[in-house]
């Protein structure tokens, strides 16, 4: 049994001055690919789930997977939600035995529309309440994160404040704060501005590690930087969507010439899932642990 909470492993990272990936599982496949890369490079490791996977699966299996998956190996890692908008969903994840919560009480529950810092404290004082009473980690957001192919700067005023993040973290009791430092969830337009200053400046004032979303296509030397400022904790979703894309799609290639192969042969066509995802998973934990060894969390797993 390794099962940890978060801030106990992204404590000692952010003491070490290394990250721990977060990493989306949305199926066996996926979490088994996590799984095999934290072992091949003895890393901790966070294996996260968001809540609009409820809407794929039904968590308690996936939950279920993702136990038997940690129990059997001696590596620590956390079971996080990841994106939790509403108290509800996060009560059920707390019940699922999950070690790790966010709260992203930057946006109402349509993941669109922002709320204000008075309601955002509401929000997240309430699951950190209720969280600590059984002692799981909480991860809250301040400012706003870039969604799928927005930009953003400083102009747009979306990027977290110095002195309010300080203020949010003493008026929540937050474990952890993902803060928008010009990252964005999914692919980038353009080339990345990452705000590393402001990962510094938020790091001195609130001493809590500090979480980087839309961690997938952001240039190394970037997320070293921020992670050296006190970054602690990077999310990785896209990164592994698309290797898992473009590995079935070579499979899936080669699968129907050796099918034309056959049907000009006469001989009757195979048809193998396990051919398909197989090297999906391959590829999916090439991928992780190329990540794993940037953030500099390789060899840490104690
Ligand atoms: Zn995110």
């Amino acid at each position: 049994m390794t099962l940890v909470t978060s801030k106990e492993i992204v404590t000692k990272a952010l003491n070490g001055h290394y990250a721990v990936g977060a990493f989306n599982a949305v199926n066996m496949e996926t979490a088994q690919a996590i799984v095999g890369a934290g072992i091949e490079e003895n890393s901790p490791l966070i294996m996260q789930v968001t809540q609009t996977t409820l809407n794929y699966t039904d968590p308690e299996e996936l939950a279920a997977l993702m136990k038997v998956l940690v129990d059997r190996v001696s590596i620590p890692i956390a079971l996080h939600l990841d994106h939790g908008r509403t108290f509800e969903v996060v009560m059920k994840f707390l019940r699922l035995g999950f070690t790790s919560v966010m709260i992203d009480g930057s946006l109402q529950p349509d993941g669109k529309t922002p709320r204000t810092y008075e309601e955002n404290v509401e929000i997240t004082r309430k699951v950190v309440e209720a969280a600590h009473a059984v002692g799981v980690t909480v991860e809250g957001e301040l400012g706003t994160l870039g969604q799928i192919g927005e930009e953003i700067t400083e102009k747009s005023g979306a990027l977290t404040d110095p002195d309010q993040a300080a203020r949010f973290v003493e008026d929540t009791g937050v474990d952890m704060l993902a803060v928008s430092i010009g990252t964005t969830h999914g692919l980038y337009k353009g080339k990345p501005f990452i705000d590393v200053e402001r990962v510094k400046a938020i790091s001195e004032k609130v001493g809590i590690p500090l979480v980087m979303h839309g961690g997938s296509f952001t240039p190394d030397e970037d997320v070293r930087a921020a992670i050296r400022f006190g970054i602690a904790k990077v999310n990785i979703d896209t990164n592994i969507r698309v290797a898992f894309f473009e590995a079935v799609r070579d499979s899936i290639v080669k699968i129907e010439a050796e099918h034309e192969k056959a049907d000009r042969a006469g001989i009757p066509r195979k048809y193998d899932i396990r051919k398909i995802l197989e090297p999906a998973r391959t590829a999916m934990q090439a991928v992780i642990e190329d990540r794993i060894r940037v953030f500099g969390s390789s060899g840490k797993a104690e």
